[in-house]
């Protein structure tokens, strides 16, 4: 597995898997992981504007806060296991 380093605006570590993605109305967004080990997901990066400022809802919901890039909450499926 490759993962990707990249720093968040709070100057925070964080690990991204290019080869899990979630589908979004503008580009992919990728998974992200707070460690090399990718046990702990942090969150998601903007696969449209390669922003990490994104924020997911309790729905699933996952929208770019930088370029408005959506995922909406009924496309969520058992793509990953
Ligand atoms: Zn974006």
């Amino acid at each position: 597995m490759e993962l990707e380093t990249s720093t968040t605006a709070g100057g925070e570590q964080v690990y991204i898997d290019r080869g899990r993605t979630e589908r979004g109305a503008e580009g992919p967004f990728y998974v992200v992981f707070a460690e090399a080990d990718a046990r702990d997901r942090w969150g998601f990066a903007c696969g449209s504007c390669d922003s990490l400022d994104t924020a997911m809802d309790t729905m699933g919901r996952i929208q770019c806060t930088d370029c408005g890039n959506l995922r909406k909450p009924d496309e969520w499926d058992a793509a990953h296991e």
